[in-house]
């Protein structure tokens, strides 16, 4: 398999001489395969001069798969400039996560109207299939494509593509589920020790990979200024590939606000970082051009991947939600939030009127405060359950409590999520309808340690 980076800045184009050296162009990866496979990670403006190449070498007609994280500007802004499109034959399936208000051929249609672009997507030649994913395990082109949600103010995914016996991953946008990485225990190993389920969760999907592309957009003094703005720095990219034992790193999605030198010093900090941790990972910050090829070693197969979701789009709206929350204007953005998304929303200012709620009104998720008058959350988070009713109802903590302590005793009284407080729109809209998607799959193995696929035992 073989990788190569035509884009690796976020949030916008940044051109111009002090981005020569890493690169101006939004996130776009290609990844081939031996059997033929051509795959894009992601669509922003570096897809122009990757377009340009597939017209003048690849074997014609061009086929390509297009794995879209998100739909955010910066991961399709190139799409309306991917030459291929224009030419009759070629065949685009482009795949991307299922569940915001819109399909995805009217969002990619959106900015490709008369408004903003002079040709329409229903105009150009090419045959454009559009495939919306869950999280899931795909066969898609001839490789295993293993999509799992990221954390970002809009639903999001990871992809996994396993192929001639390695594996890469693509983890952008991404930010850390808790503030807290690990469990302060040193009895602890690194996997083990990661706080929220959310990261471990992250973690897993990265296991014994060959190489991970990661979001790793702000320095780790920035980061507190950037909360809920849905990126990574290089230390969780580190710390996780570290503990799922990837080799290989590739820091991307840099800040379009950092130049040639400061991308320089990310690296040479990462860098540092590994090796004062003591750590096996190779790292480095992706520049357009760089090219990988990652050597087989053996099958590298996830375990525990769920199998590919039947539902579609339409089974993550109109859910009945229970928000409770002592605080009303809590209650007032969750509702406003969930509203957007058509759901129905019912609220309890306290745990009792809850219960009693949720046994009249039984919700398909929960949104659960854990302070608040007697009984508080972790209290309501135990009865539910204890009683088989509940016992597998989504439940998302909405918490100012961000501390190990708290966090470990909501998962393990069996939340389902743990979002912290401030909290954005999109953020929690992003949660549940993961949480909703999560709902019913079939995992193989759930909950799992974090082991290396392909590894002697
Ligand atoms: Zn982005
Ligand atoms: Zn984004």
């Amino acid at each position: 398999m073989r990788v190569r980076f035509w884009g690796t800045r976020g949030s916008i184009a940044a051109p111009g001489p002090d981005t020569v050296r890493f690169g101006g162009n939004t996130s776009c990866v290609e990844v081939t395969t031996s059997g033929g496979g051509c795959f894009m990670f992601d669509c922003g403006t570096g897809a122009r001069a990757l377009g340009a190449k597939l017209v003048a070498h690849a074997p014609k007609p061009i086929s390509a798969t297009i794995l879209l994280s998100h739909t955010h500007w910066d991961h399709i802004q190139g799409f309306p400039f991917f030459a291929p499109l224009f030419i009759p034959g070629t065949r685009i399936t482009v795949c991307g996560p299922e569940g915001s208000g819109r399909s995805l051929r009217e969002v990619l249609s959106g900015q490709m109207e008369f408004t903003y672009f002079p040709v329409e997507i229903s105009q150009l030649p090419a045959t454009i299939t559009f495939q919306e994913l869950g999280e899931g395990t795909y066969e898609i082109g001839g490789a295993r494509i293993v999509a799992q949600y990221l954390h970002h103010p809009a639903m999001t995914l990871g992809y996994r593509v396993e192929a001639d016996g390695a594996a890469v991953v693509y983890a952008c946008d991404h930010e850390p589920f808790s503030e807290m990485l690990w469990h302060d225990n040193p009895a602890l190993s690194r996997a083990e020790s990661i706080v929220h389920e959310g990261d471990r969760r992250h973690a897993r999907f990265m296991a014994g990979a060959d190489t991970v592309i990661h979001d790793a957009q702000y320095t780790p003094e920035e980061s507190p200024s950037k909360k809920n703005w849905g990126h990574s720095t290089y230390e969780y990219a580190v710390g996780l590939a570290a503990a799922a034992g990837v080799r290989q790193l590739v820091l991307t999605h840099h800040d379009p606000t950092h130049g040639d030198a400061f991308v320089e010093e990310i690296e040479a900090r990462a860098r540092g970082y590994v090796a004062d941790l003591g750590y096996d990972v190779q790292v480095c910050c992706a520049y357009e051009g760089l090219e990988l090829t990652l050597e087989p070693h053996g099958v590298r197969h996830l375990a525990g991947a769920p199998v590919a979701p039947h539902s579609g789009r339409d089974a993550l709206r109109g859910r009945h939600i229970l928000v409770v929350d002592d605080d009303p204007d809590i209650r007032a953005l969750a509702n406003h939030a969930l509203r957007q998304d058509g759901h129905i929303v019912i609220e309890a200012s306290g745990g009792r009127e809850a219960l009693a709620l949720i046994d009249t009104q039984p919700p398909d998720l929960l949104l659960l405060d854990l302070l608040m008058p007697d009984p508080g959350g972790l209290e309501v988070l135990k009865i539910l359950r204890s009683r088989p009713a509940t016992a597998a109802l989504p439940i998302v903590v909405l918490t100012a409590l961000d501390d190990e302590v708290n966090t470990r005793s909501g998962f393990e009284l069996g939340a389902t999520d743990y979002l912290t407080k401030p909290f954005s729109i999109p953020q929690l809209a992003a949660r549940v309808r993961a949480c909703l998607a999560r709902t019913g799959l079939e995992f193989a193995v759930d909950q799992g340690p974090i082991v290396a696929p392909g590894d002697p035992d």
